[in-house]
């Protein structure tokens, strides 16, 4: 604890991602697709002229927004990108949620929002799951004041998410502050709610390059919603850093969005896979919670956690585990390809055997 820390910044919690192993392993703890971005990325990448580094981007990110909006059917103005989604939602919990009142949560859901709430003083009104581990989208509809509403869908690490309609009815329940869905991993086979954006002005929807497009290591996401929520997002923004996206990213952004058929062959692959992969983990005696995201959340009734963690990690196969109360017992794994899941489908027989 250093006596050079400003006060707040000694009682932060700061969040933790998921291990990045200098070893080889095969790495299925981090939700990273398990497929190489689009190929006109890599022509992107190999064409760009090297003498462009030395210009500022465009503060705007007006090309990379504007094929944004072609692929979401939305206005250019309904746009914003910026460094990774997580610097979008830290945006988001700036110009939205600091108002004197708590922020309606899922109690289980990105560990991301807790650790932003604590950053700007957001106090968190936490939401337990219901027994089928869903988000209680009711409940956290209904306690006033509030300074906004988050969630994502599908939520993480439960992978399970909410069809329009219900997001709609909480839409007309929640209309004097923003209702924020996080759709990191949408494209796996839930419905996003981008077209409720044009409806309800109070809408931010957000998502990321870093799953469904494979580019996790360009640190790039978006936000759609109506022209002055958007309007409010650059406000900070440009209190913050004019270029939070540089013009490399740009560039390998559009790339990636406008390959839409290489974006749907390795989504449905992935949904192939997790489908495989819930199958099998059920024959071993594992309960797999439904999922519609590139996860699966798993555990088993007579092994631990923590004890199946380790022995898979002994065996070069890396998941995640978190050791709270709630979730100890269970396993999430990313979707990686059939050859890495028949790879952690073997390790687990070994263990369970
Ligand atoms: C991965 C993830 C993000 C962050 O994505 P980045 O664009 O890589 O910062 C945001 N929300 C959820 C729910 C995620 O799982």
């Amino acid at each position: 604890m250093s006596p050079f820390w400003s006060p707040a910044i000694r009682s932060l919690t700061p969040y933790v991602p998921g291990e990045q192993p200098v070893e080889r392993l095969i790495k299925l703890n981090t939700n990273e697709n398990p497929y190489p971005p689009a190929p006109g990325v890599g022509q992107a990448l190999r064409d760009y002229a090297t003498d462009h580094l030395r210009l500022y981007p465009d503060p705007s990110s007006r090309a990379l927004r504007q094929t944004l909006a072609d692929t979401f059917d939305v206005a250019l103005e309904q746009t914003f990108v910026g460094n990774g989604s997580d610097e979008v939602l830290a945006f988001a919990f700036q110009a939205f949620f600091c108002h004197d009142a708590p922020l309606d949560a899922p109690a289980i859901t990105y560990s991301f929002y807790p650790v932003y709430a604590k950053l700007y003083g957001v106090e968190l009104r936490q939401h337990p799951l219901d027994e089928r581990w869903e988000v209680d989208l009711e409940a956290m509809s209904v306690d006033t004041p509030r300074s906004g509403v988050i969630f994502a869908n599908p939520n993480a690490p439960t992978g399970h998410a909410h069809p329009l309609e219900a997001i709609e009815a909480l839409l007309q329940r929640v209309t004097d502050r923003v209702v924020l869905v996080d759709e990191a991993y949408v494209d796996f086979g839930a419905d996003s709610a981008v077209a409720l954006t044009k409806r309800y002005p109070n809408l931010l929807v957000t998502g990321t390059f870093s799953k469904s497009r494979s580019l996790a290591g360009l640190r790039l996401g978006y936000a759609i919603g109506s022209a002055e929520l958007i309007e409010g997002l650059q406000r900070v923004k440009d209190s913050f850093n004019s270029f939070p996206v540089d013009s490399l990213a740009s560039l390998l952004g559009i790339a990636a969005l406008k390959d839409q058929a290489h974006f749907e062959a390795c989504r449905n692959s992935v949904i192939a896979t997790r489908e495989r992969t819930r199958q099998r983990l059920e024959a071993l005696g594992f309960e797999v919670l439904p999922s519609q995201a590139n996860f699966v959340l798993a555990q088993h009734p007579e092994f631990e956690g923590a004890q199946l963690f380790a022995g898979l990690r002994e065996r070069g196969i890396l998941v995640r585990h978190f050791n709270t109360d709630t979730l100890a017992n269970f396993l999430r794994i990313t979707i990686g390809t059939d050859d890495e899941m028949d790879s952690l489908l073997e390790a687990l027989e070994s263990i369970c055997r």
